[in-house]
């Protein structure tokens, strides 16, 4: 950094005036553009350096200067260069674009308001280091429930929280799918994290060339590639490996002795790959973590294994006959799947002309005591086969 300290220091009077001209700041005309750091007390926020010479800066640790800490009163002079001082960050930021021959880059829209921090470096940049700045992208906000994140005022979630919840490659997804120019809503609570993780496996799965639901955004090729965590990622193995649906995921984590990897296994017809069972075991600490934390009570579940739950008493008749079917179709097709159980439930639905709604609705009475749940296919295919047959004939009566 020392040529651009001695830049600045030399050219000190167009850093003044950019400053007046830019932001309306005026700087007195002893003012230097340079922080250094006290010889006695190591402190550099309390410093205030004066008369360049070309050489050395004469400086002061002031007690008064700043009201967060306490200059202890030294006077001295010295070189500014190999690491004795820093730039103001304005300066800084220009310094590092010349050094680092950066052609782009992106700053908070807070920061790139007219008269702003950006117009201000990018003014030092062409005037007092005679560099083109790079090309800028405003980003965005990112609100999380609404608001502004800004964890030192305790708004929003802490990136932390946020980080443990959401492995890297989900965490980037968030960030690429946008434009930066949009901001960026994330809700935590609700079904936000699951959805994010379903968005993500239907962009893997157009980007391994298999149909997919809804429309595409454009370039969904290279959104998940930039998702991808790999310096040079295999992008094709990656589409194209399997991964479990999160809300199912987080279901089986809830239902005790149920060996998770081997009812994925069941449920892609085939034993996962190293690589798939990375990815299974990143997602299964990721759903653990939600439950732990965002998940909505109705994503939290209790098998009502011992008996047929009382709530099965409010059922109708046709809802009852509805479950009988249902167990008479299970039984004789006995479906390997979610995906399976979900087409099955629709399908007798269908043949006994019972609203989904409702046909969900006695399934959740019969197996969770409750009138509403995750995605029944799914809940179903989590538990024993002969079980849920008995209990559909049992709920059925
Ligand atoms: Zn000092």
């Amino acid at each position: 950094m020392d040529p651009y300290v001695n830049l600045a220091l030399d050219r000190a009077d167009r850093v003044r005036a950019i400053y007046l001209r830019v932001s309306h700041v005026e700087r007195t005309a002893s003012w230097l553009p340079i922080q250094v750091i006290c010889e006695q007390c190591g402190r550099i926020g309390t410093t205030y350096a004066t008369d360049w010479d070309g050489e050395t800066v004469a400086y002061a640790c002031l007690p008064d200067m700043v009201s967060w800490a306490r200059g202890c009163g030294h006077e001295g002079r010295l070189s500014p260069l190999g690491g004795r001082a820093k730039l103001p960050w304005n300066l800084e930021w220009a310094a590092k674009w010349g050094l680092l021959g950066v052609t782009i880059e992106g700053c908070g829209k807070d920061l790139a308001t007219a008269g702003g921090s950006r117009d201000r470096s990018d003014a030092i940049s062409r005037e007092v280091f005679e560099v083109e700045p790079p090309r800028n992208v405003a980003y965005e906000f990112l609100n999380v429930g609404g608001k502004k994140m800004s964890t030192s005022k305790g708004q929003g979630a802490a990136a932390h929280t946020i980080a443990e919840v959401l492995p890297p490659e989900q965490l980037r997804f968030l960030f690429l799918r946008p434009r930066p120019s949009q901001v960026i809503e994330f809700d935590p609570e609700g079904d936000t994290i699951p959805r994010l993780f379903d968005e993500f496996d239907r962009i893997a799965a157009a980007t391994a060339g298999r149909e997919v639901k809804g429309e595409l955004p454009a370039d969904y090729e290279r959104l998940f590639a930039y998702s991808l965590l790999a310096p040079s990622p295999d992008v094709a193995e990656a589409a194209g490996a399997f991964r479990p649906a999160f809300a199912h995921l987080a279901l089986l984590a809830q239902i005790p002795g149920v060996d998770i990897a081997e009812r994925m296994e069941a449920e892609k017809g085939a034993s996962l790959s190293a690589f798939e069972a990375a990815i299974l075991a990143e997602r299964t600490v990721s759903a653990r973590a939600w439950l732990d934390s965002y998940a909505p009570a109705r994503a939290r579940l209790v098998i009502r294994h011992d008996a047929v739950p009382e709530e099965v008493a409010a059922l109708d008749a046709a809802q009852r006959a509805y479950l009988g079917a249902l167990a008479t179709a299970a039984a004789a097709e006995t479906p390997g799947s979610g995906d399976a159980w979900q087409g099955l439930i629709f399908r007798v639905a269908a043949e006994t002309e019972m609203p989904s709604g409702r046909a969900f609705g006695a399934l959740y009475a019969a197996f969770l005591g409750r009138t509403n749940g995750p995605r029944a296919g799914w809940l179903l295919a989590s538990l024993e086969p002969g079980f849920v047959v008995e209990r559909l004939r049992a709920a059925a009566g």
